[in-house]
Protein backbone atom coordinates (compact mmCIF):
# COMPACT_ATOMS: atom_id res chain seq x y z
CA UNK A 1 0.00 0.00 0.00
CA UNK A 2 1.49 3.37 -0.57
CA UNK A 3 2.08 5.01 2.70
CA UNK A 4 1.47 8.73 1.51
CA UNK A 5 0.73 10.03 4.58
CA UNK A 6 2.62 11.92 7.10
CA UNK A 7 4.48 9.67 9.59
CA UNK A 8 3.34 12.01 13.15
CA UNK A 9 0.36 11.27 14.90
CA UNK A 10 -1.73 15.00 14.56
CA UNK A 11 -3.51 15.02 17.96
CA UNK A 12 -3.34 18.69 17.96
CA UNK A 13 -4.95 19.77 15.50
CA UNK A 14 -6.49 17.28 13.12
CA UNK A 15 -9.40 18.33 10.79
CA UNK A 16 -11.62 16.96 8.49
CA UNK A 17 -12.69 17.25 4.69
CA UNK A 18 -15.33 16.50 2.46
CA UNK A 19 -14.69 13.19 -0.05
CA UNK A 20 -15.91 15.60 -2.94
CA UNK A 21 -13.61 18.60 -2.26
CA UNK A 22 -16.40 21.27 -1.03
CA UNK A 23 -15.19 21.23 2.41
CA UNK A 24 -11.77 21.43 4.16
CA UNK A 25 -10.76 21.93 7.79
CA UNK A 26 -13.64 21.34 9.44
CA UNK A 27 -13.73 20.36 13.06
CA UNK A 28 -15.09 17.27 14.43
CA UNK A 29 -17.79 18.57 16.05
CA UNK A 30 -18.80 19.79 12.33
CA UNK A 31 -18.52 16.35 11.52
CA UNK A 32 -20.42 14.33 13.72
CA UNK A 33 -23.25 16.80 14.40
CA UNK A 34 -23.98 17.14 10.46
CA UNK A 35 -22.80 13.28 9.26
CA UNK A 36 -23.13 14.28 5.47
CA UNK A 37 -21.06 17.28 3.87
CA UNK A 38 -23.36 19.77 1.99
CA UNK A 39 -22.14 18.89 -1.59
CA UNK A 40 -23.36 15.09 -0.63
CA UNK A 41 -19.79 14.06 0.04
CA UNK A 42 -18.61 12.03 3.37
CA UNK A 43 -16.02 13.27 5.80
CA UNK A 44 -12.62 12.02 6.26
CA UNK A 45 -9.80 13.36 8.25
CA UNK A 46 -7.20 15.46 6.50
CA UNK A 47 -4.65 12.77 7.55
CA UNK A 48 -4.58 9.38 8.51
CA UNK A 49 -2.75 9.41 11.83
CA UNK A 50 0.75 6.55 12.07
CA UNK A 51 1.57 5.98 15.39
CA UNK A 52 4.74 4.73 15.63
CA UNK A 53 3.90 3.52 19.50
CA UNK A 54 1.11 1.10 18.88
CA UNK A 55 2.68 -2.23 19.49
CA UNK A 56 2.79 -0.69 23.05
CA UNK A 57 -1.26 -0.84 23.03
CA UNK A 58 -0.86 -5.06 23.20
CA UNK A 59 -1.88 -5.38 27.25
CA UNK A 60 -4.84 -1.99 27.40
CA UNK A 61 -8.53 -2.61 28.40
CA UNK A 62 -10.71 -1.93 25.05
CA UNK A 63 -11.87 1.74 26.95
CA UNK A 64 -8.03 2.42 27.17
CA UNK A 65 -7.07 1.34 24.03
CA UNK A 66 -10.28 3.08 22.20
CA UNK A 67 -8.63 6.32 24.01
CA UNK A 68 -4.90 6.12 21.95
CA UNK A 69 -7.16 5.16 18.98
CA UNK A 70 -9.38 8.00 19.34
CA UNK A 71 -7.22 10.61 20.50
CA UNK A 72 -5.63 10.26 17.40
CA UNK A 73 -8.31 11.94 15.64
CA UNK A 74 -10.07 14.03 18.02
CA UNK A 75 -8.36 17.29 18.66
CA UNK A 76 -7.34 17.54 22.28
CA UNK A 77 -8.64 21.29 21.86
CA UNK A 78 -12.11 20.14 21.11
CA UNK A 79 -12.41 17.71 23.25
CA UNK A 80 -9.64 17.41 26.25
CA UNK A 81 -8.59 14.37 27.67
CA UNK A 82 -10.91 13.69 30.39
CA UNK A 83 -14.04 14.30 28.42
CA UNK A 84 -13.21 12.12 25.93
CA UNK A 85 -12.38 9.12 28.82
CA UNK A 86 -15.31 9.71 30.57
CA UNK A 87 -17.33 9.68 27.07
CA UNK A 88 -15.34 6.00 26.29
CA UNK A 89 -15.86 4.81 29.61
CA UNK A 90 -19.50 4.91 30.07
CA UNK A 91 -19.78 4.21 26.52
CA UNK A 92 -18.36 0.34 26.95
CA UNK A 93 -19.99 -0.15 30.34
CA UNK A 94 -23.10 -0.85 29.28
CA UNK A 95 -21.55 -4.21 27.36
CA UNK A 96 -22.50 -7.46 28.94
CA UNK A 97 -19.19 -8.95 28.42
CA UNK A 98 -16.03 -7.76 30.75
CA UNK A 99 -13.52 -7.23 27.76
CA UNK A 100 -16.58 -6.08 25.76
CA UNK A 101 -15.67 -7.74 22.23
CA UNK A 102 -14.26 -11.03 22.99
CA UNK A 103 -12.25 -13.29 20.22
CA UNK A 104 -13.21 -17.06 20.35
CA UNK A 105 -11.35 -19.60 18.61
CA UNK A 106 -13.42 -21.70 16.33
CA UNK A 107 -10.70 -23.89 14.73
CA UNK A 108 -7.08 -23.74 14.12
CA UNK A 109 -6.24 -20.16 12.20
CA UNK A 110 -9.97 -18.95 12.53
CA UNK A 111 -10.83 -16.50 14.99
CA UNK A 112 -14.50 -15.50 15.72
CA UNK A 113 -14.69 -11.99 17.14
CA UNK A 114 -18.33 -11.38 19.04
CA UNK A 115 -19.02 -8.13 18.57
CA UNK A 116 -22.46 -8.01 19.26
CA UNK A 117 -22.49 -8.04 23.12
CA UNK A 118 -23.90 -4.71 23.71
CA UNK A 119 -27.54 -3.88 24.96
CA UNK A 120 -29.20 -4.45 21.46
CA UNK A 121 -27.09 -7.13 20.24
CA UNK A 122 -25.54 -6.25 17.21
CA UNK A 123 -22.01 -4.77 16.63
CA UNK A 124 -24.25 -1.28 16.08
CA UNK A 125 -23.82 -0.69 19.54
CA UNK A 126 -20.17 -0.58 19.39
CA UNK A 127 -20.25 2.95 17.66
CA UNK A 128 -24.04 4.02 18.49
CA UNK A 129 -23.38 3.99 22.24
CA UNK A 130 -20.19 6.15 21.52
CA UNK A 131 -22.18 8.46 19.69
CA UNK A 132 -25.24 8.48 21.62
CA UNK A 133 -22.80 9.75 24.64
CA UNK A 134 -20.57 12.28 22.33
CA UNK A 135 -24.08 14.02 21.34
CA UNK A 136 -25.00 14.09 24.27
CA UNK A 137 -21.85 15.71 25.40
CA UNK A 138 -21.61 18.19 22.27
CA UNK A 139 -24.53 19.47 22.98
CA UNK A 140 -24.80 20.04 26.83
CA UNK A 141 -21.55 22.19 26.01
CA UNK A 142 -23.13 24.20 23.06
CA UNK A 143 -25.97 24.53 25.48
CA UNK A 144 -24.26 26.09 28.50
CA UNK A 145 -25.79 28.91 29.94
CA UNK A 146 -28.83 28.64 27.20
CA UNK A 147 -32.90 28.19 28.42
CA UNK A 148 -36.05 26.49 26.47
CA UNK A 149 -35.79 27.78 22.21
CA UNK A 150 -32.22 28.66 22.40
CA UNK A 151 -30.80 25.87 23.48
CA UNK A 152 -29.58 23.42 20.45
CA UNK A 153 -31.90 20.46 20.02
CA UNK A 154 -31.08 17.77 17.75
CA UNK A 155 -33.91 15.77 15.90
CA UNK A 156 -32.22 12.34 14.62
CA UNK A 157 -34.43 10.73 12.18
CA UNK A 158 -33.45 6.92 10.81
CA UNK A 159 -35.11 4.24 8.86
CA UNK A 160 -34.08 0.71 9.91
CA UNK A 161 -34.25 -2.67 8.81
CA UNK A 162 -33.74 -3.87 11.98
CA UNK A 163 -30.53 -3.25 13.69
CA UNK A 164 -29.84 0.36 13.15
CA UNK A 165 -33.21 1.70 14.44
CA UNK A 166 -32.48 -0.51 17.86
CA UNK A 167 -28.65 0.55 18.39
CA UNK A 168 -29.43 4.02 17.60
CA UNK A 169 -32.42 3.76 20.54
CA UNK A 170 -30.56 2.08 22.71
CA UNK A 171 -27.87 4.94 22.69
CA UNK A 172 -29.88 8.08 22.18
CA UNK A 173 -32.40 7.56 25.06
CA UNK A 174 -32.97 9.40 27.75
CA UNK A 175 -30.22 12.01 26.18
CA UNK A 176 -31.00 15.57 26.65
CA UNK A 177 -31.30 17.71 23.84
CA UNK A 178 -32.08 14.72 21.70
CA UNK A 179 -35.12 13.42 20.02
CA UNK A 180 -34.76 9.96 18.29
CA UNK A 181 -37.61 9.28 15.77
CA UNK A 182 -37.11 6.12 14.08
CA UNK A 183 -39.56 4.70 11.16
CA UNK A 184 -39.38 0.93 10.48
CA UNK A 185 -41.31 -0.78 8.26
CA UNK A 186 -44.54 -2.42 9.48
CA UNK A 187 -44.65 -6.18 9.81
CA UNK A 188 -41.43 -6.44 8.11
CA UNK A 189 -38.56 -6.44 10.77
CA UNK A 190 -38.19 -9.54 13.21
CA UNK A 191 -40.60 -9.56 15.99
CA UNK A 192 -37.59 -9.26 18.34
CA UNK A 193 -36.55 -6.29 16.67
CA UNK A 194 -39.50 -4.44 17.02
CA UNK A 195 -39.82 -5.15 20.33
CA UNK A 196 -36.43 -4.33 21.16
CA UNK A 197 -38.01 -0.82 18.98
CA UNK A 198 -40.98 -0.38 20.43
CA UNK A 199 -40.51 -1.16 24.24
CA UNK A 200 -37.82 1.46 24.78
CA UNK A 201 -40.57 4.04 26.24
CA UNK A 202 -38.54 6.91 27.08
CA UNK A 203 -39.86 10.13 26.47
CA UNK A 204 -37.19 11.25 23.78
CA UNK A 205 -37.97 7.73 21.94
CA UNK A 206 -40.31 7.43 18.99
CA UNK A 207 -41.04 4.38 16.96
CA UNK A 208 -43.11 5.07 13.77
CA UNK A 209 -44.44 2.07 11.67
CA UNK A 210 -45.08 3.06 8.21
CA UNK A 211 -47.50 1.20 6.20
CA UNK A 212 -44.60 0.46 3.30
CA UNK A 213 -40.94 -1.14 2.79
CA UNK A 214 -37.83 -0.16 3.78
CA UNK A 215 -37.03 1.62 1.18
CA UNK A 216 -40.58 3.67 1.43
CA UNK A 217 -38.59 4.63 4.94
CA UNK A 218 -35.49 5.58 3.39
CA UNK A 219 -36.75 7.58 1.04
CA UNK A 220 -38.83 9.41 3.70
CA UNK A 221 -35.73 10.36 5.48
CA UNK A 222 -34.14 12.13 2.30
CA UNK A 223 -37.08 13.70 1.93
CA UNK A 224 -36.99 15.51 5.45
CA UNK A 225 -33.03 15.54 5.25
CA UNK A 226 -33.54 17.61 1.49
CA UNK A 227 -36.67 19.70 2.58
CA UNK A 228 -36.21 23.43 3.40
CA UNK A 229 -39.43 23.42 5.59
CA UNK A 230 -38.14 20.81 7.50
CA UNK A 231 -34.43 22.35 8.22
CA UNK A 232 -35.81 25.92 9.09
CA UNK A 233 -37.78 24.29 12.41
CA UNK A 234 -35.71 21.36 13.30
CA UNK A 235 -31.46 20.66 13.24
CA UNK A 236 -31.63 17.05 11.96
CA UNK A 237 -29.06 15.02 12.75
CA UNK A 238 -27.78 11.43 11.46
CA UNK A 239 -27.00 8.57 12.75
CA UNK A 240 -26.37 6.23 9.96
CA UNK A 241 -23.20 4.47 9.05
CA UNK A 242 -21.69 7.74 7.05
CA UNK A 243 -21.24 9.64 10.49
CA UNK A 244 -17.71 9.77 10.92
CA UNK A 245 -17.54 9.20 14.25
CA UNK A 246 -19.60 5.31 13.79
CA UNK A 247 -16.10 4.27 12.06
CA UNK A 248 -13.93 5.90 13.83
CA UNK A 249 -15.43 3.67 17.03
CA UNK A 250 -14.94 0.62 15.15
CA UNK A 251 -11.09 0.90 14.01
CA UNK A 252 -10.90 0.34 18.12
CA UNK A 253 -12.00 -3.29 17.87
CA UNK A 254 -9.69 -4.18 14.96
CA UNK A 255 -6.64 -3.27 17.08
CA UNK A 256 -8.34 -4.90 19.93
CA UNK A 257 -8.94 -8.14 18.26
CA UNK A 258 -5.74 -8.01 16.90
CA UNK A 259 -3.71 -7.94 20.41
CA UNK A 260 -6.18 -10.43 22.23
CA UNK A 261 -5.11 -12.92 19.53
CA UNK A 262 -1.23 -12.09 20.47
CA UNK A 263 -2.16 -12.46 23.74
CA UNK A 264 -4.15 -15.77 23.66
CA UNK A 265 -2.14 -17.38 20.96
CA UNK A 266 1.93 -18.57 21.51
CA UNK A 267 2.64 -18.87 17.85
CA UNK A 268 1.53 -15.08 16.95
CA UNK A 269 3.20 -12.13 18.03
CA UNK A 270 2.29 -8.67 17.81
CA UNK A 271 3.98 -8.08 13.79
CA UNK A 272 2.61 -10.68 12.67
CA UNK A 273 -0.15 -10.37 9.71
CA UNK A 274 -3.52 -10.97 10.46
CA UNK A 275 -6.78 -11.30 7.75
CA UNK A 276 -10.24 -10.04 8.65
CA UNK A 277 -12.82 -11.42 7.40
CA UNK A 278 -16.10 -8.53 7.42
CA UNK A 279 -19.37 -8.99 6.47
CA UNK A 280 -20.43 -5.74 4.47
CA UNK A 281 -23.63 -3.74 3.43
CA UNK A 282 -22.95 -0.22 3.85
CA UNK A 283 -18.76 -0.69 3.55
CA UNK A 284 -19.11 0.66 7.40
CA UNK A 285 -17.14 -2.26 9.29
CA UNK A 286 -14.67 -3.06 7.06
CA UNK A 287 -14.04 0.47 6.17
CA UNK A 288 -13.01 0.76 9.85
CA UNK A 289 -10.46 -1.85 8.95
CA UNK A 290 -8.64 0.05 6.24
CA UNK A 291 -8.20 2.56 8.46
CA UNK A 292 -6.79 0.13 11.50
CA UNK A 293 -4.67 -0.99 8.31
CA UNK A 294 -3.52 2.92 6.80
CA UNK A 295 -2.93 3.28 10.78
CA UNK A 296 -0.05 0.47 10.57
CA UNK A 297 -2.12 -2.53 12.29
CA UNK A 298 -0.31 -5.83 10.41
CA UNK A 299 -2.96 -7.15 7.82
CA UNK A 300 -2.82 -9.28 4.81
CA UNK A 301 -5.88 -9.16 3.75
CA UNK A 302 -9.38 -7.89 4.41
CA UNK A 303 -11.75 -9.69 2.74
CA UNK A 304 -14.80 -8.62 2.29
CA UNK A 305 -17.76 -10.85 2.38
CA UNK A 306 -21.30 -9.91 0.68
CA UNK A 307 -24.41 -11.75 0.18
CA UNK A 308 -26.35 -11.84 -2.75
CA UNK A 309 -26.29 -8.00 -3.31
CA UNK A 310 -22.81 -8.05 -4.10
CA UNK A 311 -22.09 -4.57 -5.67
CA UNK A 312 -18.69 -4.72 -3.68
CA UNK A 313 -17.73 -8.14 -4.49
CA UNK A 314 -18.19 -7.61 -8.32
CA UNK A 315 -16.18 -4.55 -8.11
CA UNK A 316 -13.44 -6.07 -6.91
CA UNK A 317 -13.89 -8.87 -9.45
CA UNK A 318 -14.06 -6.08 -12.69
CA UNK A 319 -13.09 -2.54 -11.41
CA UNK A 320 -16.93 -1.43 -12.60
CA UNK A 321 -18.88 -0.34 -9.87
CA UNK A 322 -22.17 -0.41 -10.98
CA UNK A 323 -26.18 -1.45 -9.63
CA UNK A 324 -26.69 -4.05 -12.37
CA UNK A 325 -23.77 -5.86 -13.59
CA UNK A 326 -22.89 -5.88 -17.28
CA UNK A 327 -24.23 -2.52 -18.37
CA UNK A 328 -25.51 0.63 -16.56
CA UNK A 329 -28.88 1.98 -17.03
CA UNK A 330 -30.81 -1.35 -18.24
CA UNK A 331 -33.20 -3.57 -16.41
CA UNK A 332 -35.02 -1.90 -13.25
CA UNK A 333 -32.54 -1.82 -9.97
CA UNK A 334 -33.88 -4.27 -7.42
CA UNK A 335 -32.19 -4.75 -3.89
CA UNK A 336 -32.92 -8.84 -3.38
CA UNK A 337 -34.05 -9.72 -0.04
CA UNK A 338 -31.94 -12.45 1.45
CA UNK A 339 -31.37 -14.46 4.66
CA UNK A 340 -28.53 -11.67 5.69
CA UNK A 341 -31.36 -7.98 5.77
CA UNK A 342 -28.84 -5.66 7.59
CA UNK A 343 -26.71 -6.34 4.27
CA UNK A 344 -29.15 -5.90 1.88
CA UNK A 345 -28.36 -2.91 -0.12
CA UNK A 346 -27.86 -1.78 -3.76
CA UNK A 347 -25.16 1.00 -3.18
CA UNK A 348 -22.86 0.88 -0.14
CA UNK A 349 -22.31 4.31 1.23
CA UNK A 350 -19.22 4.28 2.88
CA UNK A 351 -17.54 2.84 -0.61
CA UNK A 352 -16.72 6.66 -1.52
CA UNK A 353 -14.38 7.00 0.89
CA UNK A 354 -12.11 4.11 -0.24
CA UNK A 355 -12.26 5.49 -3.35
CA UNK A 356 -11.26 8.50 -2.00
CA UNK A 357 -8.35 7.37 -0.47
CA UNK A 358 -7.28 5.49 -3.60
CA UNK A 359 -7.29 8.05 -6.16
CA UNK A 360 -5.39 10.35 -3.52
CA UNK A 361 -2.78 7.77 -3.60
CA UNK A 362 -2.97 6.91 -7.20
CA UNK A 363 -2.28 10.98 -7.81
CA UNK A 364 0.41 11.27 -5.25
CA UNK A 365 2.73 7.99 -6.79
CA UNK A 366 1.79 10.84 -10.05
CA UNK A 367 4.19 12.93 -8.62
CA UNK A 368 1.41 15.26 -7.24
CA UNK A 369 1.95 17.16 -3.78
CA UNK A 370 -0.09 16.26 -1.05
CA UNK A 371 -3.15 19.46 -1.61
CA UNK A 372 -3.21 18.70 -5.90
CA UNK A 373 -3.70 14.96 -5.09
CA UNK A 374 -6.52 15.61 -2.51
CA UNK A 375 -7.95 18.17 -5.38
CA UNK A 376 -7.42 15.36 -7.80
CA UNK A 377 -9.26 12.87 -5.63
CA UNK A 378 -11.90 14.89 -4.81
CA UNK A 379 -12.58 15.53 -8.92
CA UNK A 380 -12.60 11.77 -9.22
CA UNK A 381 -14.57 10.90 -6.40
CA UNK A 382 -17.23 13.44 -7.98
CA UNK A 383 -16.87 12.34 -11.76
CA UNK A 384 -17.26 8.94 -10.31
CA UNK A 385 -20.44 9.33 -8.25
CA UNK A 386 -22.12 11.61 -10.68
CA UNK A 387 -21.60 9.08 -12.93
CA UNK A 388 -23.36 6.46 -10.32
CA UNK A 389 -25.98 8.85 -9.75
CA UNK A 390 -27.14 9.75 -14.19
CA UNK A 391 -25.73 5.90 -15.64
CA UNK A 392 -26.54 3.39 -12.37
CA UNK A 393 -22.62 3.19 -12.08
CA UNK A 394 -18.96 3.57 -13.49
CA UNK A 395 -15.42 2.14 -14.09
CA UNK A 396 -14.04 0.40 -14.89
CA UNK A 397 -11.55 2.06 -12.37
CA UNK A 398 -8.04 3.05 -13.57
CA UNK A 399 -5.34 0.00 -13.17
CA UNK A 400 -3.21 1.45 -10.61
CA UNK A 401 -5.96 2.20 -8.66
CA UNK A 402 -7.36 -1.90 -9.04
CA UNK A 403 -3.81 -2.98 -8.41
CA UNK A 404 -3.33 -0.47 -4.88
CA UNK A 405 -7.27 -1.29 -3.98
CA UNK A 406 -6.28 -5.23 -4.24
CA UNK A 407 -3.32 -5.10 -1.70
CA UNK A 408 -5.64 -4.87 0.54
CA UNK A 409 -9.18 -6.22 -0.48
CA UNK A 410 -10.02 -9.62 -1.49
CA UNK A 411 -13.96 -10.37 -1.66
CA UNK A 412 -16.74 -13.01 -1.60
CA UNK A 413 -19.71 -13.37 -2.51
CA UNK A 414 -22.24 -16.06 -0.17
CA UNK A 415 -25.76 -16.78 -1.01
CA UNK A 416 -28.51 -18.03 0.87
CA UNK A 417 -28.09 -21.80 0.84
CA UNK A 418 -24.39 -21.28 1.62
CA UNK A 419 -25.47 -19.37 5.03
CA UNK A 420 -28.02 -21.69 5.83
CA UNK A 421 -25.06 -24.64 5.25
CA UNK A 422 -22.31 -22.93 6.94
CA UNK A 423 -25.16 -22.01 10.31
CA UNK A 424 -25.65 -25.60 10.11
CA UNK A 425 -22.15 -26.86 9.59
CA UNK A 426 -20.77 -24.79 12.58
CA UNK A 427 -23.12 -26.30 14.44
CA UNK A 428 -22.27 -29.76 13.86
CA UNK A 429 -18.73 -29.02 14.51
CA UNK A 430 -19.01 -27.13 17.66
CA UNK A 431 -22.34 -26.37 18.74
CA UNK A 432 -21.78 -22.82 18.07
CA UNK A 433 -24.38 -21.12 16.86
CA UNK A 434 -23.88 -18.10 13.99
CA UNK A 435 -26.99 -16.01 12.97
CA UNK A 436 -26.55 -15.19 8.89
CA UNK A 437 -24.79 -12.38 8.99
CA UNK A 438 -21.81 -13.95 10.54
CA UNK A 439 -22.27 -17.07 9.08
CA UNK A 440 -21.64 -14.85 5.02
CA UNK A 441 -18.82 -13.66 6.92
CA UNK A 442 -16.97 -17.43 7.84
CA UNK A 443 -18.36 -18.99 4.29
CA UNK A 444 -16.03 -16.41 3.31
CA UNK A 445 -13.66 -17.29 5.79
CA UNK A 446 -13.43 -20.98 5.03
CA UNK A 447 -12.72 -19.99 1.53
CA UNK A 448 -10.05 -17.36 2.76
CA UNK A 449 -8.44 -20.28 4.58
CA UNK A 450 -8.25 -22.40 1.41
CA UNK A 451 -6.37 -19.72 -0.11
CA UNK A 452 -3.91 -18.78 3.24
CA UNK A 453 -3.95 -21.49 5.47
CA UNK A 454 -1.27 -20.65 7.29
CA UNK A 455 -2.65 -16.69 8.29
CA UNK A 456 -4.58 -16.22 10.72
CA UNK A 457 -8.10 -15.21 10.30
CA UNK A 458 -10.02 -12.80 12.72
CA UNK A 459 -14.02 -13.01 11.42
CA UNK A 460 -16.38 -10.83 12.80
CA UNK A 461 -19.57 -12.23 14.35
CA UNK A 462 -22.15 -8.74 13.69
CA UNK A 463 -25.55 -10.12 15.61
CA UNK A 464 -25.98 -12.04 18.55
CA UNK A 465 -28.35 -15.22 16.63
CA UNK A 466 -31.87 -14.73 18.72
CA UNK A 467 -31.95 -11.08 16.43
CA UNK A 468 -32.88 -13.54 13.34
CA UNK A 469 -34.89 -16.09 14.57
CA UNK A 470 -36.44 -17.33 11.41
CA UNK A 471 -33.18 -17.96 9.94
CA UNK A 472 -31.38 -19.86 12.52
CA UNK A 473 -34.26 -22.21 12.84
CA UNK A 474 -33.99 -22.96 9.07
CA UNK A 475 -30.66 -23.93 9.73
CA UNK A 476 -31.13 -26.04 12.80
CA UNK A 477 -34.79 -26.98 12.61
CA UNK A 478 -33.50 -30.71 12.17
CA UNK A 479 -30.55 -30.72 14.51
CA UNK A 480 -31.58 -33.31 17.17
CA UNK A 481 -32.34 -31.60 20.00
CA UNK A 482 -32.21 -28.08 19.13
CA UNK A 483 -34.59 -25.87 20.56
CA UNK A 484 -34.47 -21.57 19.85
CA UNK A 485 -36.03 -20.65 23.23
CA UNK A 486 -33.25 -22.28 25.53
CA UNK A 487 -30.16 -22.35 23.41
CA UNK A 488 -30.70 -18.84 21.58
CA UNK A 489 -33.08 -16.82 23.34
CA UNK A 490 -31.44 -14.57 26.12
CA UNK A 491 -33.72 -14.11 28.85
CA UNK A 492 -33.70 -10.24 28.53
CA UNK A 493 -35.07 -10.44 24.87
CA UNK A 494 -37.19 -13.25 26.26
CA UNK A 495 -38.69 -10.76 28.79
CA UNK A 496 -39.26 -7.80 26.22
CA UNK A 497 -42.50 -9.68 24.96
CA UNK A 498 -44.08 -8.85 28.32
CA UNK A 499 -43.08 -5.14 28.11
CA UNK A 500 -45.20 -1.95 26.95
CA UNK A 501 -44.97 -0.85 23.69
CA UNK A 502 -45.44 2.41 22.19
CA UNK A 503 -45.76 2.79 18.27
CA UNK A 504 -47.07 5.32 16.06
CA UNK A 505 -48.57 3.92 12.88
CA UNK A 506 -47.84 6.13 9.64
CA UNK A 507 -48.77 5.96 6.02
CA UNK A 508 -46.85 6.01 3.50
CA UNK A 509 -46.45 9.74 2.99
CA UNK A 510 -43.58 12.53 4.05
CA UNK A 511 -45.34 15.03 4.79
CA UNK A 512 -47.49 13.28 7.34
CA UNK A 513 -44.46 11.95 8.70
CA UNK A 514 -43.05 15.52 8.22
CA UNK A 515 -45.40 16.81 10.49
CA UNK A 516 -45.22 14.21 13.64
CA UNK A 517 -41.74 14.38 13.53
CA UNK A 518 -42.25 18.16 13.51
CA UNK A 519 -44.93 17.62 16.50
CA UNK A 520 -42.71 15.22 18.27
CA UNK A 521 -39.33 17.54 18.43
CA UNK A 522 -41.63 20.19 19.75
CA UNK A 523 -43.14 17.89 22.46
CA UNK A 524 -39.61 16.99 23.53
CA UNK A 525 -38.69 20.32 23.61
CA UNK A 526 -41.33 21.94 26.04
CA UNK A 527 -41.13 18.79 28.11
CA UNK A 528 -37.25 19.74 28.66
CA UNK A 529 -37.57 23.59 29.09
CA UNK A 530 -40.29 22.40 31.95
CA UNK A 531 -37.60 20.32 33.87
C1 LIG B 1 -25.34 -3.27 9.83
C2 LIG B 1 -24.98 -4.70 9.81
C3 LIG B 1 -24.04 -5.23 8.91
C4 LIG B 1 -23.40 -4.41 7.82
O1 LIG B 1 -22.51 -3.46 8.34
P1 LIG B 1 -21.90 -2.32 7.39
O2 LIG B 1 -21.12 -1.48 8.31
O3 LIG B 1 -23.07 -1.63 6.78
O4 LIG B 1 -21.07 -3.01 6.38
C5 LIG B 1 -23.71 -6.57 9.01
N1 LIG B 1 -24.29 -7.36 9.94
C6 LIG B 1 -25.21 -6.90 10.81
C7 LIG B 1 -25.82 -7.85 11.79
C8 LIG B 1 -25.58 -5.56 10.80
O5 LIG B 1 -26.49 -5.11 11.67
Amino acid sequence: MATSLTNSAPTESQKFLSTRGGDYGLSFETVVLKGLAADGGLFLPHEVPIPNDWASWKDLSYPDLAFQVMRLYISSSEIPDNDLKSIIDRSYSTFRAEDVTPLVKLQDNVHLLELFHGPSYSFKDCALQFLGNLFEYLLTRKNQGKEGRDRHHLTVVGATSGDTGSAAIYGLRGKKDVSVVILHPKGRVSPIQEAQMTTCTDRNVHNLALDGTFDDCQDIVKALFSDADTNETLQLGAVNSINFSRILAQIVFYFYSYFALARKSSSFNVGDKVRFVTPTGNFGNILAGYFATRMGLPVEKLVVATNENDILHRFWETGRYEKEPVQHGGKAEACKETYSPAMDILVSSNFERVMWFLANDSALSAGADEKASKAQAAKDVLGWYQSLKSTGGFGPVPKDIMENGRRTFESDRVSDSETLETIKTLYQQSKYILDPHTAVGIAATQRSMARAPRTQHISLSTAHPAKFSEVVTLALKDEAGFDFENQVLPQELKDLSEKEARVTEVTNSWKEVREIVKRLAEEDLKAEASN
